[in-house]
């Protein structure tokens, strides 16, 4: 475990541009908290303004707790008990406002080691390339990565606090919804590599079309340390098109020809993507162990990054290759008596259900193929229709087996019905049931894809499974 950078209060007040209101400039502090419930009495407390709680109320809570420093919003002041503020050891910063401290105090710490900051954003992939690229900088860069999703104007500051004297890079995921966000989130973290995964109608709401999405994605280039490098998906028109936008030199990833690190002969094994990466410094085959064509894409983006930070072919390739994908999400399990299992229970939706649906059948070589599906929920009145459909595919894509659970079962039954799947390849009831009937029928060597939404619970399914012997 590396301890993060420590913090003086003549630090804060650099970094925020802050006025004392009260305390002495020698208090320090091991981090920063703006959760009054988990912020240690040995960091500084910033009051956050957020949607449902302002962090200024919980100021007397986290004073009890012991905590020595805070910093706050100079207009709420008369919120706060300033009697127990100035009168006791409390070191107290006013800023304007507490959300951009929170920034300021982020880029300070970015700035303070000799650091290489790769930022990913993009519509899709973001986490997935980030997973990808922290195995690939294994072993040869000690980095701090972003934990979950916390990618925003919140979570980015969160993760930057993490960093400690010996990290010597940050893979760091920026999300955003509106315009201009990813230059806030750029300015703070002042990347030396920026890459676009993608661009695709996600968050039409705040930006209209599809170009606007391209344009605010597009932001993160401006905000690249002077040297710094894009790296760009070259079989996504509108994310290549980027490259004209700032003067940086660029490295493109894709399977497009003119890509500089490139996937050649994707295939699909019943063990995962397989593919030729062919870079500058050479080519090699790399074995993934997701079944997922895009996450081929992610991967390039990652061998991408992972040359730009100066790391070999073959450790990219070892990188590539230890990764695995978040629990549910379209993982390869094996299970005793040779069966696998295409986990990816994670979540549901139709056009999930529909790829996982032709990933199973593209899997299937020689092995028997079954289908364990839950309900798709939140589809409102169009469920039944879609469930039906579900079950067309199912029988379309010739899967051998097919055992659905849930409210619209039955559906999913009809569905495959109608496409001349016979009753003896059709089971539907509770999972409990399923798991008796699986326990009976699976055989050895069986491919088994397992799917539902997150309130279906399916990977019950998947542990039974995995547990028998
Ligand atoms: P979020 O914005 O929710 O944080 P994200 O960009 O971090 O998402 P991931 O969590 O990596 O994305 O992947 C989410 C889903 O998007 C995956 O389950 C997968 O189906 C799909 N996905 C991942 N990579 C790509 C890609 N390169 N192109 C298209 N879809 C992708
Ligand atoms: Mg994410």
């Amino acid at each position: 475990m590396v301890t993060p950078y420590r913090w003086t209060l003549d630090q804060i007040l650099a970094a925020t541009g802050g006025s004392l209101v009260s305390g002495t400039v020698d208090a320090d502090f091991a981090g920063i908290g703006i959760d009054s419930r988990t912020v240690a009495p040995d960091d500084l407390f910033v009051a956050i303004r957020g949607e449902s709680h302002d962090g200024h109320r919980f100021v007397a809570e986290v004073l009890d707790r012991g905590i020595r420093g805070i910093v706050v919003a100079g207009g709420q002041t008369s919120q706060l008990p300033m009697d127990r503020i100035t009168g006791g050891p409390v070191a107290c910063v006013a800023v304007a406002d507490t959300v951009t401290a929170l920034g300021a105090m982020a880029r300070y710490n970015r700035n303070r080691g000799d650091l290489k900051v790769l930022a990913i954003t993009g519509s899709n992939g973001k986490t997935s390339t980030r997973m990808l690229v922290d195995r690939v900088l294994a072993g040869t860069l000690e980095t701090l990565s972003t934990r979950g999703n916390l990618n925003n104007h919140i979570g980015l500051p969160l993760t930057l606090f993490r960093l400690a004297p010996a990290h010597r890079a940050a893979v760091l995921e920026l999300g955003m919804n509106h315009a201009g966000e990813i230059t806030d989130l750029g300015r703070i973290c002042e990347p030396d590599v920026g890459v676009i995964t993608n661009v695709g109608p996600a968050h039409l709401e705040g930006l209209g079309s599809i170009d606007n999405v391209a344009r605010a994605k597009g932001e993160l280039l401006h905000t690249l340390r002077p040297g710094g490098l894009a790296i760009l998906n070259r079989d996504d028109p509108r994310v290549a098109a980027l490259a004209g936008i700032v003067d940086r030199e660029v490295i493109y990833f894709g399977s497009d020809r003119q890509a500089d690190v490139r996937g050649d002969d994707i295939r699909l094994t019943e063990a995962g993507m397989r593919f030729t990466l062919s870079t500058p410094a050479g080519s090699t085959r790399v074995a993934l162990s997701t079944p997922a064509r895009v996450m081929v894409s992610n991967a390039l983006a990652a061998a991408a990054a992972g040359q730009a930070m100066g790391v070999p072919l073959e450790r990219i390739k070892a990188g590539l290759e230890a990764f695995s994908p978040q629990a549910g999400r379209m993982g390869i399990r094996l299970a005793g008596r040779d069966i696998r299992l295409l986990d990816d229970t994670y979540n549901a939706n139709p056009g999930s259900m529909a790829a996982a649906i032709e990933t199973l059948a593209r899997m299937r070589g020689t092995r028997r193929t079954l289908a364990v599906l839950g309900d798709m929920l939140e589809l409102g009145d169009q469920s039944a229709v879609l469930h039906r459909e579900i079950g067309r595919k199912v029988a379309d894509a010739r899967i051998d087996r097919l055992y659905a659970a849930g409210r619209f079962a039955t559906d999913v039954a009809d569905g495959a019905g109608e496409r001349q799947m016979g009753a003896d390849r059709l089971f539907t009831g509770n999972r409990d049931a399923i798991i008796d009937r699986l326990k009976t029928e699976l055989r050895p060597g069986d491919l088994v894809l397992v799917k539902g939404s997150r309130g279906m619970a399916m990977e019950t399914v998947v542990d039974a499974i995995m547990g028998w012997a």
